[in-house]
């Protein structure tokens, strides 16, 4: 049972019912349709009030029938919404908490709306690269006036149910009831109120005009272009607007209707959609119930309070969770604590940040050089020097320390986790927690479940995960996890583009024109080139005939590292970001070329393109064939969070569906010929090459 039915008196009370948000799927809707009914057919009941039950009046459609059968099945939610409008009694709607998408849209067919102070009022279409598709970009104008719904609908962020009352001329909400609590007494007594009034208000009568009409519109259009870059919908949440301002209701019904449908089958849409279900569905660790007991983790130490060690503590104090960071000399805790004091005092400046706030935070932040004082912490993450041999004294130093049952983490990003597990009498409470620079801005947090690592203990990170706002994706242990492991391919077939004859400047314009934040070479001067150095310095020794452009090794010889030392693949001015191609690094670049004899050819954007990105296809082939990846969102998922990959294309997974996983093999059989690539490399992973053989996808692994 989806939604409930109740008689208060001469009132029926209709409650959907569908946790968490009353998500209108296709029972909700059937119970609701025949509760209406009922209502209808009762001659002692003289109006209806419609609400929700628990955290939500309603949060709109349910994405997952999205595409399915169910979605259309009747009564759909128009079907829904036109009967609504059509009861031959009030329908009063009773909003609180969160009333989004088709729940507004539900809402809008309603005769009255009284809504709880407080309540979250959105259509977030747009960010599923649609458009309202139920009635919301004709009736959001008609209730609430056209410029302050448009703004609603292209953008689709919430506003607060007390802001819109002050909407001038709105007719949005009849009423705001005084109080949360005091939503369902005044819902009925505005119900008993409108009881017998005649002819039933609807929103699809009222007028819709702007003051300036084309010229209104035309402002709109120039704005939105400007902000939406590559994707179509807001543009089209424009046009569906106007329309409702310059079409009979029914006829901007349809046109709302056909634009929804044709957006539908977008791959901006399909891409932002399967971001949704993906960022989901990575929450989700298949041999890892939802139900499993959570350890308790009300406290934090941070050991090394370097680069990451400063940024992973203020995601705690943020969620206001206490850290204690502890660092081997004075200095360098004074050093970490000036640097997080440095970046709040920069969020109070811009505004982003309360200064109370502010001072909240930096009371939770403890600092120590000693182990005893860090036992009690419910879990600790280490990020000291890479080195197994720090790792294996810091590791031996929490075992002999810390309190049983704590969770020891480690934000190694190359490291064996098993190995830095064997270190402790307890393997099960040890995980990997890989951070991605700047740790307090980027969303992605790669979950390494080492061998032994326990389920409560990986269910408890990936809840904590949460709590900070990252996304939280589960890798297994391999060199560089899921994200590295791939961008080392990526980068050595960038390498390779140098050899051939391309320079820096151009792959990155290529694949910052595919979408991608940064190309590459940008890329590496801003985490810096010496990292990949010292990577490529260990592969030579563990794989010595692993083929790789000298390239950068060259660049790194020269010192230049990258932002951090004021050159790299390009050249800095002091204090700013603005990378300028640099004369001498071409010139290194050509020299490194004549001297293996290569004449440089003029190689095109399309195969720049291509190279770098199926070579993270092929790889990621790989690590989902062994099980590091539980599926293909996840991989997605941590490149759209951390390394930059265009949303719009849905990660490297999708894309390489989109293209055609035939398409892609064909293109990587290619690159196996040219000599100055690696041939082994290009060879498709048995994953891939089973895909293409049986003409499926990676969505169907
Ligand atoms: P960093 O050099 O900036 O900081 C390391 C800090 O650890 C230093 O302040 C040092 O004094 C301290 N330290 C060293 N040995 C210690 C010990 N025995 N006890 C206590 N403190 C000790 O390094 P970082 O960039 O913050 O990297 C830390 C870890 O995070 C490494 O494992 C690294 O691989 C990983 N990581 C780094 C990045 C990045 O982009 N920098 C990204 C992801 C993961």
């Amino acid at each position: 049972m989806s939604a409930h039915y109740q008689l208060h008196g001469d009132l029926a009370v209709i409650t959907l019912d569908n946790p968490p948000v009353n998500g209108l799927g296709l029972a909700t809707r059937v119970a609701a349709a025949q509760a209406l009914q009922q209502a209808q057919d009762d001659s002692t009941v003289r109006a209806i009030v419609l609400t929700g039950a628990g955290k939500a009046f309603s949060g709109g459609a349910d994405i997952k029938e999205f595409g399915s059968p169910k979605a259309l099945a009747e009564p759909n939610l128009l079907s829904l919404i036109l009967a609504c409008e059509n009861a031959n009694k009030p329908v009063v709607a009773a909003l609180h908490s969160v009333a989004m998408g088709g729940g507004l849209e539900l809402a809008l067919g309603c005769h009255y709306r009284i809504a709880a102070p407080g309540c979250t009022v959105a259509l977030p279409e747009v960010k599923l690269g649609l458009i309202p598709g139920a009635g919301g970009t004709q009736r959001l104008p008609r209730a609430l006036g056209v410029e302050a719904a448009l703004n609603m609908i292209v953008s689709g962020e919430p506003v607060k149910s007390e802001l819109l009352m002050h909407v001038p001329g709105q007719k949005l909400f009849d009423r705001l009831a005084s109080a949360p609590d005091k939503l369902m007494d005044e819902a009925l007594a505005l119900a008993r109120e409108v009881a017998d009034v005649r002819p039933l208000p609807k929103v699809r009568d009222l007028p819709c005009r702007h003051p300036q009409g084309d010229a209104y519109f035309q402002f709109a259009r120039n704005m939105v272009k400007g902000m939406a870059k590559n994707y179509p919908a807001p543009a089209k949440c424009v046009d569906a607007v106007e329309a409702a301002t310059q079409k009979k209701f029914d006829e901007g019904m349809l046109f709302e209707r056909e634009i929804f449908i044709n957006l539908m089958w977008t791959p901006e849409c399909r891409a932002l959609r399967h971001l949704f279900a993906a960022e989901r569905a990575a929450s989700k660790i298949p041999d890892v119930p939802e139900d499993t007991p959570k350890r308790s983790v009300q406290s934090l130490a941070v050991i090394g309070a370097g680069t990451m060690g400063g940024g992973i503590s203020m995601n705690f104090l943020n969620a206001g969770i206490p850290v204690t960071m502890l660092e081997m000399k004075q200095d360098a805790l004074d050093r970490g604590v000036a640097t997080i004091r440095k970046n709040y005092e920069a969020q109070v400046k811009k505004g982003k940040l309360k200064p109370e706030k502010y001072e909240e935070r930096m009371a939770l932040l403890k600092t120590t050089l000693s182990y005893e004082d860090i036992g009690q912490a419910d879990m600790v993450i280490e990020a000291v020097f890479e080195e197994m041999g720090v790792k294996q004294k810091v590791f031996a130093e929490l075992d002999r320390v810390m309190k049983p049952g704590a969770i020891l983490a480690s934000n190694t990003s190359t490291l064996d986790l098993n190995q830095i597990a064997s270190f402790t009498q307890r393997p099960q409470d040890v995980i990997g927690t890989h951070f991605f620079s700047p740790a307090n801005v980027m969303k992605l947090l790669e979950v390494v479940r080492g061998e032994k690592t326990a389920k409560d203990v990986l269910a408890t990170v990936m809840a904590l995960g949460k709590k900070i706002k990252k996304t939280a994706v589960v890798s297994g242990v391999c060199d560089g996890f899921i994200g590295n492991r791939m961008i080392e391919q990526y980068a050595r077939q960038a390498g390779f583009l140098l050899d051939e004859g391309c320079t820096p400047a151009q792959v990155d314009r290529a694949l910052e024109k595919f979408g991608f934040a940064m190309g590459p070479f940008r890329m590496g001067d801003l985490a810096g080139n010496d990292i990949g150095w010292a990577i490529r310095k260990r592969r030579t020794v563990e794989k010595p005939d692993l083929r790789y452009s000298k390239t950068a090794d060259l660049l790194c010889e020269l010192g230049r590292y990258g932002q951090k030392t004021g050159a790299g693949w390009y050249d800095y001015q002091a204090g700013k970001r603005d990378a300028i191609p640099s004369a001498l690094v071409e010139q290194m670049v050509e020299q490194h070329r004549t001297s293996l004899g290569i004449t440089p050819r003029k190689v095109s954007d399309e195969e720049i393109v291509q190279r770098l990105v199926f070579s993270l296809v092929n790889e990621a082939a790989h690590i989902l064939e062994e099980g590091i990846a539980s599926r293909p969102g996840d991989i997605d998922m941590v490149y759209l969070t951390g390394y930059g990959f265009p949303i719009w294309r849905g990660g490297p997974m999708m894309y390489a569906d989109t293209v055609g996983l035939y398409n892609v093999v064909q293109a990587m059989q290619r690159f196996a010929k040219n000599p100055l690539d690696d041939a082994s490399f290009w060879q498709p992973a048995p994953l891939l090459a089973r895909l293409v053989a049986e003409g499926k996808t990676f969505n169907n692994v």
